[in-house]
Parts: C-alpha cells; sequence; structure tokens
C-alpha cells in the first residue's frame, strides 16, 4: 500500500489521478487533497478518499465546510500545500497545481525526502537547477506526468542506461494549427480553449494554443534528461500518438503518463481506448511555425540566456494568459508582452529560490502594468 499527497486535486490531472486510485484501492491510500477554489468538487473528494489532510488555498473561514467532512485536519491559505507536501506522511506527492505555485511545493516534497510525481512544469521552468539539486540530494527522481516527457521516461527505461543524443517532443500544433496569422489574431477565448485532442485545464489549454507549452517542455526536458536545448527537437504531429521516439505509442489520454508515474515500476491496468493502428491510417509530421507561434522560439532564447530569464518568460506568460482568458488583451498580445518582459529583465546567472520568486513577482507586476495600459487604449 503507497500513500500519495495530491495537490491541485480538483483539477484535470488530480481527477484523473483519483479515478487511478479509485480502480487500485489496495495499492494506494489518499492522505493530502487540496485545491484553490473548488470548495464542492473538494469536498466531494473529501467524503470519498478520506484523507487525513484536506486544504484550501483560496481560504474559507471553518463554519463554512459542511460537519461530514471535518473528520480530517482543513489548512487553509499557502500552508495548505506546504502541509500536504512535506508534513502529512506520503510516499508520493502528486503536483498538479497551475503555475508558478507548484515550485514551492515540489521544493517542499523533495525536502521532506517525499517521491515527486510532476505534472505542474512551471516548477522545472522557473528552477528547474534547483528542482533537480534538491531531487538528486535526496536520490528519487522526478517521476514526470507530462505526456511527451513520461514517453521519454519510460522509452529510456528500456535504454540501459545510454543517455539519448537527441529529444524530439511532438507537438498537437493546437487549435489554430491550420488557421492563418491574421485569423488568429482576433481569436476568442472559447475557440483558444477549444483543444483538438487534449482535455486540460484552461492556463494549458492557452498556452498550448501559443505553443508556449511546447516551449516550456522543452525547458523542462532540458532539466529532466539533462540534455542541452539545442539538442531537443519540436516536431509538429496533429494525431498526438507519436508521444516520443523512440516511440512510445498511445492514443492522447493523461491517464496513461499518471498510471506510469503512479505505479512506477508497475504498469497499472486501464480500461481505456487503445490504440488502433488500422482506424488512424497514417501519421503527420510538420515543421513547426515560429512566425505564426513566437512562443517557442521565446522560450528557446530564455532557455538559451538561462539564469532567472525562463523564470521571467513564465511570469509574464502568467501574467498575459490571465489577461487574456478575463478578455482584457488580444491574442497576440501574450507573446508580444512576454517578448518584451524577457528583454527587460534584470539578469541573474544563478538565482536563489528568492531571486526566483523576486523576479517572478517583478516581472508579473510589469506585464500586468502593460496588460493595464493595452487595456486602457482599446
Ligand atoms: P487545472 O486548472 O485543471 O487544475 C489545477 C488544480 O490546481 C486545481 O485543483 C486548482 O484548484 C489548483 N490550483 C490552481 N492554481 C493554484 C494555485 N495558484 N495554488 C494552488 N492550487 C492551485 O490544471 P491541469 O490542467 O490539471 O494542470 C495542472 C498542471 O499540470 C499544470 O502545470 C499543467 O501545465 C500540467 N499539465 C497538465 C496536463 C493536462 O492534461 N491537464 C498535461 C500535462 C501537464
Ligand atoms: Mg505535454
Amino acid at each position: 500500500m503507497q500513500t500519495i499527497a495530491i495537490l491541485g486535486s480538483t483539477g484535470s490531472i488530480g481527477t484523473q489521478a483519483l479515478e487511478l486510485v479509485r480502480l487500485h484501492p489496495e495499492e494506494f491510500r489518499v492522505v493530502a487533497l487540496t485545491a484553490r477554489s473548488s470548495r464542492k468538487k473538494l469536498f466531494e473528494q473529501v467524503r470519498e478518499f478520506r484523507p487525513e489532510v484536506a486544504g484550501l488555498t483560496e481560504p474559507i473561514p471553518m463554519s463554512e465546510i459542511p460537519e461530514d467532512v471535518r473528520f480530517c485536519r482543513w489548512v487553509m491559505g499557502e500552508e495548505a500545500l506546504r502541509v500536504a507536501a512535506a508534513e502529512v506522511p506520503a510516499d508520493m506527492v502528486l503536483v498538479s497545481v497551475v503555475g508558478i505555485a507548484g515550485l514551492q511545493s515540489v521544493m517542499d516534497a523533495l525536502g521532506a525526502n517525499r517521491q515527486v510525481l510532476l505534472a505542474n512544469k512551471e516548477a522545472l521552468v522557473t528552477g528547474g537547477h534547483l528542482v533537480m539539486d534538491a531531487a538528486k540530494r535526496i536520490g528519487k527522481p522526478i517521476l514526470p506526468v507530462d505526456s511527451e516527457h513520461s514517453a521519454i521516461f519510460q522509452c529510456l527505461q528500456g535504454a540501459g542506461g545510454n543517455q539519448p543524443v537527441r529529444l524530439l517532443l511532438t507537438a498537437s500544433g493546437g487549435p489554430f494549427r491550420t488557421w492563418t496569422r491574421e485569423q488568429m489574431q482576433n481569436a476568442t477565448r472559447a475557440q483558444a480553449l477549444k483543444h483538438p485532442n487534449w482535455s486540460m485545464g484552461a492556463k494549458i489549454t492557452i498556452d498550448s494554443a501559443t505553443m508556449m507549452n511546447k516551449g516550456f517542455e522543452v525547458i523542462e526536458a532540458r532539466w529532466l534528461f539533462d540534455t542541452p536545448c539545442d539538442r531537443i527537437n519540436v516536431v509538429v504531429h496533429p494525431e498526438s500518438i507519436i508521444h516520443s521516439v523512440i516511440a512510445q505509442l498511445a492514443c492522447p489520454d493523461m491517464r496513461e503518463p499518471i498510471q506510469f508515474a503512479i505505479g512506477f515500476p508497475e504498469r497499472l491496468p486501464l480500461a481505456n481506448k487503445k490504440l488502433d493502428f488500422a482506424e488512424l491510417g497514417g501519421i503527420t509530421f510538420f515543421k513547426p511555425d515560429t512566425e505564426k507561434f513566437p512562443a517557442l522560439a521565446l522560450a528557446y532564447k530564455a532557455m538559451e540566456r538561462g539564469g532567472n530569464i525562463p523564470c521571467a518568460l513564465n511570469a509574464a506568460n502568467e501574467a498575459a494568459v490571465a489577461a487574456y482568458l478575463h478578455d482584457r488583451i488580444s491574442f497576440y498580445w501574450i507573446t508580444d508582452i512576454v517578448g518584451e518582459c524577457i528583454e527587460c529583465t534584470p539578469f541573474i546567472k544563478e538565482p536563489s529560490v528568492e531571486d526566483i520568486f523576486k523576479t517572478n513577482e517583478e516581472i508579473y507586476s510589469l506585464a500586468q502594468r502593460k496588460i493595464e495600459g493595452i487595456a486602457k487604449k482599446g
């Protein structure tokens, strides 16, 4: 029996992880569940999985917690993430919150000697060197949940310790792959939120529409597999079937990579749709268009410069995506703002955890000021 704490349990990854736990009750026990504000869903999860700790990072008074879920310890505010990551005894911590909030949780979990299952890519984008050092110190590799990285990780299990020379990340191209730049200019939130292959949280879905998601994944792979960015390539592959080459082929279904991380080194049986090659017919590949999707080029640039610049990339992107989701700016402002912000970030070569959070705060506010300016004009 393995115990697991799930940070961000009400989200797309969190609920799919709980689905796997539900299928294997004799193998896993949930000890902590946290969410930001989706209290109703969290109450239901607490009723079903009976953790020792539950928490909401947007605090509510204890009086609003129903009687029948008060049996566990409730923690409110940022403290909820720390307690779930590091205080409640757990064999594994699944970090599936959105944004830079994941960085502190990963560091807390590693500091408490926990096995980290990592969905949150922003932790590696902003503080990859810190996370990988901390994981090395405790001798527990980060188990990736992001599907491409899970695929590479799965492929490497059969590589007998040989390190890959080159990594190839596949990208679906998102909802705007076949659109022109002019069409994309005025893409509505609803259009950007309609991903052709994956059903995910709002932030990552917008990141997929700009392809910033793939840029983040290049940085994520750089740290997870200790491979320089110039040896990591992106290829557009609309079917989302080949997740990595040496190939690990599967239908686009996040329960596949979650299953591999949660059950590692065993594979858990999954009753999902299996790949049917005859039905599939063909598999296609394209070169990514960085004119239409400048985010990808920005991410490479940020990683090449290194230091705190990937953190600035993430901070500006978090602010801009939030503004886009609130209909405050149009689509291309997301990458324009990110590009402008990384140009004026004061460079720190080897940022500490404090430097990372300071850069995050400064660049997030800088991006917000730019957004204010645009929103006023518009
Ligand atoms: P989501 O929006 O569906 O869910 C996020 C969860 O985290 C929710 O429980 C929410 O309450 C909580 N949360 C959000 N912001 C928070 C904050 N600031 N502090 C604390 N808790 C917070 O998101 P998701 O799609 O499940 O994605 C989670 C992470 O996994 C992201 O970093 C994303 O990039 C990564 N990821 C997701 C997928 C996917 O298929 N959804 C695939 C690969 C990677
Ligand atoms: Mg991915």
